[in-house]
C-alpha cells in the first residue's frame, strides 16, 4: 500500500470530535502513515495536543494562530505558543499565514502575528504551516525579510498570481 502523509487538516474542529476515532481508523486503512494538525490559536491549541497524545503515533501537532484568529488572542499567546512547542520537540508552528480574501477580516496586524511566529519557527528550526490567500505580495516579503524557514503551504494560487505579485 502506498504510504500518504497528510500535510494538513483541522482534526481538533468541534464537528469531528465525535468521530475521532472512526477518522483516525479509517486513514490507517486507506495508508495514511501521518498527518499534521494545525491549530488556529490558543483556543485550539490544548485539543491539538490531546490528540497528539491520543494518536501519537499518527498525528504531528502544529501549533499557531491562523490570520483569521488574530483578534482572538490573549495578550500571553507567544508564552502559551512557546509552552505547546515545547512539549512537543517535533511539532512545527501553523497555521500561520495572511489573508486579504475573507470578507470583513481586518488586515491590520496580520503581518505582526506572521512575522512573529515566522521568527520563532525558525528560532526553533519547526516547519511553518502557512495560510496565504489573496497575499502574496506582502507574503513573499515577509519571507524574504525573515530568518530561513521550512513551510508548507494552504492556498490558491496560479503561477500567474504569484508572478503578479512580485510585481506590485
Ligand atoms: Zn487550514
Amino acid at each position: 500500500m502506498i504510504r500518504l502523509y497528510d500535510a494538513h487538516n483541522h482534526l481538533q474542529d468541534d464537528r469531528l470530535s465525535a468521530h475521532w476515532d472512526d477518522i483516525i481508523a479509517t486513514a490507517r486503512a486507506t495508508g495514511i502513515a501521518r498527518m499534521v494538525v494545525n491549530g488556529s490559536g490558543v483556543e485550539d491549541w490544548t485539543i491539538v495536543a490531546g490528540l497528539a497524545r491520543r494518536y501519537p503515533d499518527m498525528v504531528q501537532p502544529s501549533f499557531g494562530v491562523h490570520p483569521w484568529y488574530t483578534m482572538e488572542q490573549t495578550s500571553d499567546w507567544q508564552r502559551v505558543l512557546r509552552e505547546f512547542l515545547e512539549e512537543f520537540p517535533t511539532s512545527g508552528v501553523g497555521e500561520i499565514g495572511l489573508d486579504r480574501w475573507k470578507p470583513d477580516l481586518r488586515w491590520e496586524g496580520q503581518e505582526e502575528f506572521f512575522t512573529t511566529q515566522l521568527r520563532i519557527a525558525a528560532e526553533l528550526n519547526r516547519p511553518a504551516s502557512i495560510h496565504c490567500l489573496k497575499a502574496w505580495g506582502p507574503l513573499l516579503d515577509a519571507l524574504e525579510n525573515t530568518p530561513a524557514q521550512r513551510a508548507d503551504f494552504c492556498s490558491t494560487a496560479t503561477a500567474a498570481q504569484l508572478i503578479s505579485s512580485r510585481a506590485l
